[in-house]
Order: structure tokens, then C-alpha cells, then sequence
């Protein structure tokens, strides 16, 4: 019998970014044009990625700002982090390096495994703030990766999910080969 692995995966960034969209459209394949702001929510889905079963449980977040205090349950058994912002806005974008400077900063300046999102890439031609280039700039002084998506279409999102688990695997092992 395949080996089933647990990953637990936090979703970061400023409020109606699209967190709970992305988390929705892959785990229910739907995308809702509204939704109530999240409080917490626990998602759970089993995926393959390559030979490999993974049971990835999903924390979807109400949403941060410059000011938010991370609680240790955003560092402690947590595997990996997508921090999300929306190519429409600025603010977002300003607010994922702050978390991500705090997040790195709680967890002892270890590595950790990220995917910058940059969401809402959809509404691009009408309302972009943030160019593809600056993201991938971010992700790459990170040293993680960088996609951006739009949560209306599932295969993308799904791209999403696969990333962080493949990322996880890359930053555990390398540990391992140093
Ligand atoms: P959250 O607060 O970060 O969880 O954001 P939500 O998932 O609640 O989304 C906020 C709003 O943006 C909702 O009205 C969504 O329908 C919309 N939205 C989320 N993702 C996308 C996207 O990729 N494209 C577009 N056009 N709208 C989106």
C-alpha cells in the first residue's frame, strides 16, 4: 500500500486577496463571486503529485495587515506557507513581505517552504498594481516560487497546491544533503 503523507500548509495575506477562493476552488472545484469574510477554516484533501498520495490539510486565514500578531500555531507543525496577494493591489503586495519577514523571523530564520501567489490575474488588463516582474523579484530574494493565477480556473489553482507540496520536498531534502 502507498505511503500517505500529512502536510499542513497555512494560507497568508491581506483580506480579500482570494484565500478562501483559491482553498475553495480546489477542494470543492467552484468559484463563488462572493463569500463571507473568514474567520479560520480547516480544509482537508487527498492529492497525488507525481508516484506520491498526500493528505494536505489547508488552514485558510481571516486575513492579515502590516500590524497583524502571528500566533505560534502559524509556526509550530506547520510544513509550508502560500502567501497571496492580488495583482490589483499594492497594499496586498507591501503586506506579504511584511508577513513574510515576520514569519521568517518566528521561525528562527530557518528556510521555509513558500508560493508567492499572486491572484486576481484575470482582472489584469483592468486593474493591475503590481507588475509579474516584481513578484517574481520577491519570490526569488525569498529563494521561493512564484506563480500567478486567477481562483475562477481550477487547473491553475490546482497548480497552486501541487507547487507547495513539491516545495515542501525540495526544502526538507535539501536540509538532508547539506
Ligand atoms: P479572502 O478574504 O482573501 O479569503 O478573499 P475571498 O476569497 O473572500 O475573495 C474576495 C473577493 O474576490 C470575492 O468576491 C471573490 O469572488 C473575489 N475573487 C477571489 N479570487 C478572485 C480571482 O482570482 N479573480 C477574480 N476576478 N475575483 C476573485
Amino acid at each position: 500500500m502507498p505511503l500517505v503523507r500529512y502536510r499542513k500548509v497555512v494560507i497568508l495575506g491581506y483580506r480579500s486577496v482570494g484565500k478562501t477562493s483559491l482553498a475553495h476552488q480546489f477542494v470543492d472545484g467552484e468559484f463563488l463571486e462572493c463569500y463571507d469574510p473568514t474567520v479560520e477554516s480547516t480544509y482537508n484533501k487527498m492529492l497525488m503529485v507525481g508516484k506520491d498520495e498526500f493528505h494536505l490539510q489547508l488552514v485558510d486565514t481571516a486575513g492579515q495587515d502590516e500590524y497583524t500578531i502571528l500566533p505560534p500555531s502559524f509556526s509550530i507543525g506547520i510544513h509550508g506557507y502560500l502567501l497571496v496577494y492580488s495583482v490589483t493591489s499594492l497594499r496586498s503586495f507591501q503586506v506579504v513581505k511584511t508577513l513574510h519577514n515576520r514569519l521568517y523571523e518566528s521561525r528562527g530564520k530557518t528556510r521555509m517552504p513558500v508560493v508567492l501567489v499572486g491572484n486576481k490575474a484575470d482582472l489584469s488588463m483592468e486593474s493591475r498594481e503590481v507588475k509579474t516582474d516584481e513578484g517574481k523579484k520577491l519570490a526569488d530574494s525569498w529563494g521561493a516560487v512564484f506563480l500567478e493565477s486567477s481562483a475562477k480556473e481550477n487547473q491553475m489553482t490546482r497548480g497552486i497546491f501541487t507547487r507547495i507540496i513539491e516545495e515542501i520536498d525540495r526544502v526538507d531534502n535539501s536540509y538532508c544533503t547539506e
